[in-house]
């Protein structure tokens, strides 16, 4: 049977706390509004102007546990001392249905949907400028405490060692420089042949014999 629709792109973008991801992915979502940002759970605790189900669904250890026996996440880890987990509902039926999703996870959550979407995917890692530029923006963040901000900078140096394990690796000197380059991808992996199936039936209709 040919296939109409195309799927939607499974982005997946990394880095360290406090190197302008969830700024690029609010953007993004700004730019395209055919691209859903995944929510994820979490065990953390709210932080001040976080909303239930729009920055996260904030859940206990007990209710997540039972999510992750009832097989409903894609993936999940353990990060900074929390449980976080991607649900399968927030992602696989959109994807069919064409819509662009947009996943912002650690690097072990990564290396899981890889496996479990069998490389369709694409993946972007973003580095801090400098080292001193990522101490400085983790310590700006007000509503976490000392302790927090230095337990995020050991991580953050962890997850960097993991850059080459992604597709694309952009150093996040400029704001709009580097969401400019993540349109530029979406943009070119949208046109892949294996994402525009509508093609089978446009050529179809050439009538090419
Ligand atoms: P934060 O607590 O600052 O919102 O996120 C901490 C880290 O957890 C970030 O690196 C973020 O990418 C990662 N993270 C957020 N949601 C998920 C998820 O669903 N799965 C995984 N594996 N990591 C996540």
């Amino acid at each position: 049977m040919v296939k109409i629709k195309n799927e939607g792109v499974l982005l997946v973008i990394s880095s360290p706390s406090g190197t302008g991801k969830t700024t690029i992915c609010k953007k993004l979502l700004e730019y395209d509004k055919n691209i859903h940002l995944s929510v994820s759970v979490t065990t953390r605790k709210k932080r001040i102007n976080e909303l239930e189900g729009i920055d996260y669904y904030f859940r206990t250890k007990k209710e997540f546990l039972n999510l992750k026996n009832e097989n409903s996440f894609i993936e999940n880890a353990f990060v900074f001392n929390n449980y976080y987990g991607t649900l399968k509902s927030e992602v696989l039926e959109r994807l069919e249905n064409g819509i662009d999703v947009l996943i912002d996870i650690d690097w072990q959550g990564t290396r899981q949907i890889t496996k479990e979407m069998k490389g369709n995917l694409i993946k972007i890692f973003l580095l801090p400028p400098s080292i001193k530029e990522l101490k400085k923006r983790l310590s700006k963040r007000n509503s976490d405490s000392i302790k927090e901000i230095n337990l995020r900078m050991s991580k953050a140096l962890k997850e960097i060692k993991h850059y080459d394990e992604y597709d694309y690796v952009l150093v996040n000197n400029d704001l709009d420089n580097t969401f400019q380059q993540i349109i530029k991808i979406l943009e070119t992996e949208r046109l892949k042949l294996s994402r525009q199936n509508y093609l089978f039936d446009f050529v179809k209709k050439l009538n090419l014999s």
